[in-house]
């Protein structure tokens, strides 16, 4: 699949080296590049500073990042999922997708949108279920594990990102979740998302966990315009 992308975008790190930018309508990246991070600058640029929900003009400390299809379902973080939206209409809309999010704003009174909100609940319980994300616009294949390439460079290693330099606690949490997850509904938490060239651009930790668990196929969303570089 390909991502939603500006027509153009670059930018430079602190020595004046380009590490990131638009050719021939392919985002290329720096390796040590925080792809989420990225996506969500880039979303900013794109999508403008009008929350998507309730169109406020935010201010840049107002301005959050919001999941259409929330992240606790499996909401990837690229460019296609992402919209600004000020914090009261993303804390509001909590787990709920954008067009759930419509519906629960025309109930009138809390009780009725309580009871839609429940409803959300049980729905998103069932969609951590689904194993191969069909819920996703088709934005998911299966990929066999040992095709994906990058997992030993991949800028956990590096740590070369201090502002992203995660403590050791902070990873096994997120290991230990993942682990939940897989035990509770039988499936990754969230797709592994790699380059047109099958690199890792996210979900580093599920990766990690599929191996050390024998998982031969797992669920991939491959950017096709997106390509990393060294
Ligand atoms: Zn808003």
């Amino acid at each position: 699949m390909n991502i939603e992308l500006p027509e153009s975008f670059t930018q430079y790190n602190g020595r004046g080296v380009r590490i990131v930018y638009i050719e021939d309508n392919i985002l290329k990246m720096k390796v040590d590049v925080g792809f989420k991070r990225l996506m969500r600058t880039i979303v900013r640029q794109k999508r403008g500073v009008r929350c998507f929900y309730c169109g406020k003009i935010l201010s840049e400390g107002e301005l959050t990042v919001d999941h259409i299809i929330p992240q606790e379902i499996g909401g990837p973080t690229i460019t296609n999922n992402l919209v600004p939206a000020c914090k009261e209409c993303n804390c509001e809309k909590s787990n709920m997708n954008a067009i759930q999010y419509s519906k629960y704003l025309k109930r009138r009174t809390s009780d009725t949108k309580k009871n839609y909100f429940k409803e959300v609940q049980i729905k998103n319980e069932k969609l951590k279920r689904v194993k191969n994300f069909s819920f996703l616009n088709g934005w998911v294949t299966e990929m066999e594990i040992n095709q994906i390439k990058g997992y030993k460079e991949h800028r956990y290693y590096f740590c070369i990102d201090n502002n992203q330099k995660r403590s050791t606690r902070k990873k096994q949490l997120k290991y230990e979740r993942a682990e939940y997850f897989y035990k509770e509904y039988g499936r990754l938490r969230k797709a592994i998302i790699v380059d047109r060239n099958n690199r890792l651009l996210s979900g580093y930790t599920s990766l990690k966990f599929a191996k050390n668990n024998c998982i031969k196929k797992v669920p991939v969303i491959k950017l096709d315009n997106v390509e990393i570089f060294y």
